[in-house]
């Protein structure tokens, strides 16, 4: 239907009811899975100084150049909406102290935000889970935490997405590295589109990451980065990779895979998906064992990742998965004017932990009450009627199923229930 309100933002999109219910699933296996590694939740400001994410995810980045919702709030001062979470995560974790105080295993989840093209699983208020771990340098975590995310994309009934791996290694191997590949594209440059041939003056590095076919294929022949790795880079990727063969988590090595975000270093890992289209990508992450440092805080090494909610959702819908909620289990018709409807939902409520119910409130007759019993998607009809009053039960109508109608003792539906509702 044609609305005359006031639309919504470009790019931001509403969760109506019918969805949240796969939304709150996700969530909630997401939150047990990290809580069964030691992870704590951390809930961080939408806004943050623009600063953090120039020095953190890099000035030449398409988030910093041209996606970020960049204002100046009434002071004068340059504010952002956080197009990412691991900048405020780690500034949070410096600010208070916590990031030097042993090793914070941190989880968020909330909206952010970027200024790019809406297109299916491309929006500009997107929702991520992230999670960060501060202080271990050790290859072990890198594999942990990818099993952690092979876990999460297992309990949801994800069995279809596949691992890509890389390593980026040290920024000093990446630097001699680089000068190779500029040498590369140089020869190639005709090839390249306008961004590419202006990121190889600023940063190189950063074509891998286009999303253009004919750069694509230069970006094939390019030299690997890969085989420039220096030594310990090259043997913390093995004991990665010997760790996630020997807990059966298949792989393939993508030597093209950078990432967005410049902070990366050593092992940077995505999920993908072929079901999305070309926004593939469901979960991406790394190490990024330099960032605290260059935040102001003291050396530390760390990893994280984040998960894109949106596009987790659309692969639980196209898989059919059940959602968690959703509309009432029953709607209480009541005779009106009795004062009784109240009093019974309650009981009900306090005897049926998880019962979803709806009790009609203000005037109605019967008809116009089972009415919007069936309008507010629920499966039953409670109906507490004169008659149920005189007799202390209460009839009970499927709504969408062949049960029919019956009438029974409050205790019974309690008991019929009990195991029925989750
Ligand atoms: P892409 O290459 O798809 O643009 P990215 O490398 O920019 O992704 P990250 O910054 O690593 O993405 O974010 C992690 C995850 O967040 C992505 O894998 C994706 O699932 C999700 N994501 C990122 N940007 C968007 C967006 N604009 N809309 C919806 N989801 C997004
Ligand atoms: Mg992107």
């Amino acid at each position: 239907m044609a609305s005359k309100g006031i639309q919504s933002v470009r790019g931001f999109c509403d969760v109506l009811p019918e969805q949240s219910p796969l939304w709150q699933h996700a969530e909630a296996v997401i939150r047990d899975v990290l809580e069964g590694y030691g992870y704590r939740e951390i809930r961080l400001p939408v806004l943050e100084r623009t600063e953090l994410f120039r020095r953190s995810i890099g000035e030449v980045t398409d988030i910093v150049e041209k996606e970020m919702y960049t204002f100046e709030d009434r002071n004068g001062e340059s504010v952002t909406l956080r197009p990412e979470g691991t900048a405020g995560c780690v500034r949070a974790g410096i600010e208070s102290g916590m990031l030097h105080q042993g090793e914070p295993r941190l989880w968020y989840m909330g909206p952010m935000f970027r200024h790019e093209r809406p297109q299916k699983g491309r929006l500009r208020q997107f929702h991520q889970v992230g999670a960060e771990v501060f202080g271990v340098a050790a290859a072990e975590l890198d594999a942990e935490m990818i099993l952690m995310t092979a876990r999460m994309l297992r309990a949801l009934g994800l069995d279809d997405v596949r691992l890509q791996l890389n390593s980026l290694g040290t920024p000093e191997a990446r630097a001699a590295y680089r000068e190779r590949l500029t040498a590369y594209l140089r020869r190639h440059e005709d090839r390249l589109d306008d961004d590419s041939r202006r990121r190889l003056e600023t940063n190189p590095l950063r074509i891998f990451d286009s999303k253009d076919p004919g750069v694509q294929a230069v970006m094939a022949d390019a030299p690997r980065l890969l085989d420039a790795l220096d030594e310990a880079s090259a043997e913390h990727f093995e004991t990665v990779r010997a760790l996630l063969d020997r807990a059966g988590v298949a792989y393939e090595v993508n030597p093209a895979l950078v990432r967005g975000l410049d902070y990366y270093t050593r092992t940077v890992f995505e999920w993908v998906s072929d079901r999305l289209g070309a926004q593939g990508t469901v979960c991406a992450g790394g190490r990024f064992d330099g960032l605290v440092e260059q935040l102001g805080g003291r050396p530390t090494p760390a990893i994280g990742f984040a998960l894109g909610l949106e596009r987790l959702v659309a692969l639980l819908e196209d898989s059919g998965a059940a959602g968690r909620g959703g509309p009432p289990h029953a709607y209480l018709v009541v005779a009106t004017g009795s004062g009784e409807g109240l009093a019974l939902a309650e009981r009900l409520r306090d005897a049926l932990p998880g019962l979803r119910l709806q009790c009609h409130t203000g005037p109605g007759s019967f008809k116009a009450q089972l009415k919007r019993a069936d309008r507010c998607g629920a499966r039953f009809a409670l109906i507490l009627g004169d008659e149920e009053l005189a007799e202390d039960c209460i009839t009970v109508k499927d709504l969408r199923g062949e049960a029919g109608q019956r009438r029974l003792g409050l205790d019974e539906l309690v008991a019929e229930w009990a195991d029925w509702i989750d």
